[in-house]
């Protein structure tokens, strides 16, 4: 089942950038999108972290570049101290927000529980909800890489979800932030597989736009996002430099 849907290219930003940073590199892909005007190929969206959201929403208003948060919580406002809730992301302009990345998941102990309340506390509040799923190195060697992202997909997923209001972010952690990815095969297996999943568990499944993520760079985005089923990009490290993040964008396929 090959996609053919319009690739997103998404920043995650992580926990970098002051605010003459984060305004900076937030115009300047504003003005780069500026300059693609209707010409460009992928909807694109910056997560910066919390502190930078209202700041770089308002670098971007008029702009294509849609804004997104990185995290938010499974519960209504109230008595969380230190959370976000999905309400507060919406205000502040964001279109989506990311859930269940691996560096939540490791360190913050989440469960697929977790972010599934979470992506249904994005989902209430209109926001889209990219949740992010992948398998550690020792689950890829033993050759459960496969079922691991498949129940990650089904425990996270809220079943309301639908293709307008879901991202699915296949990030293997062994491959973010290291340079290493897999093998192109082995992304389009995974891709494919879930599709698949998607497919039988959401009316829309088959149209809910899945993104790589992991070590995605200039030098590597154009053969990735050629990949059949890879609707875009998840990128950490190379968002932080606008030549190289316009660069991926630029690398997104003519759909
Ligand atoms: C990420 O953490 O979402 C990510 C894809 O990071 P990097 O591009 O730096 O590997």
């Amino acid at each position: 089942m090959k996609s053919v849907l319009r690739p997103l290219i998404a920043a995650n930003w992580k926990m970098n950038g002051l605010k003459a940073e984060g305004t900076a590199l937030a115009a300047a892909v504003a003005a780069k999108a500026a300059a693609g005007g209707t010409a460009l190929a992928a909807d694109i969206l910056i997560c910066p972290p919390a502190t930078l959201v209202a700041l770089v929403g308002e670098t971007l208003a008029g702009s294509p570049v849609r804004l997104g948060g990185q995290d938010c919580s499974p519960q209504a406002p109230g008595a969380f101290t230190g959370d976000i809730a999905a309400v507060m992301l919406k205000d502040l302009g964001c279109s989506a927000v990311i859930v269940g990345h691996s560096e939540r998941r490791g360190s913050c102990g989440e469960t697929d529980a977790i972010v599934h309340a979470k992506a249904e506390a994005a989902l209430a509040e209109g926001l889209t909800a990219i949740i992010c799923v992948g398998e550690t190195a020792a689950e890829r060697d033993a050759g459960t890489a496969q079922d691991v992202v498949g129940a990650q997909v089904l425990g996270s997923v809220p079943e309301t979800a639908d293709a307008q209001t879901l991202v699915v972010a296949y990030e293997p952690v062994w491959a973010i932030g290291s340079g290493r990815i897999p093998t192109l095969d082995d992304i389009a297996a995974m891709h494919r597989h879930l599709r698949t999943l998607l497919a039988r568990k959401l009316a829309t499944g088959a149209d809910v736009r899945i993104l790589y993520g992991g070590s995605v760079k200039p030098s590597n985005a154009a053969e990735i996002l050629a990949i059949p089923d890879v609707d875009g990009a998840l990128v950490g490290g190379a968002s932080l430099n606008a030549e190289d993040f316009w660069a991926i964008v630029a690398a997104a396929p003519q759909r």
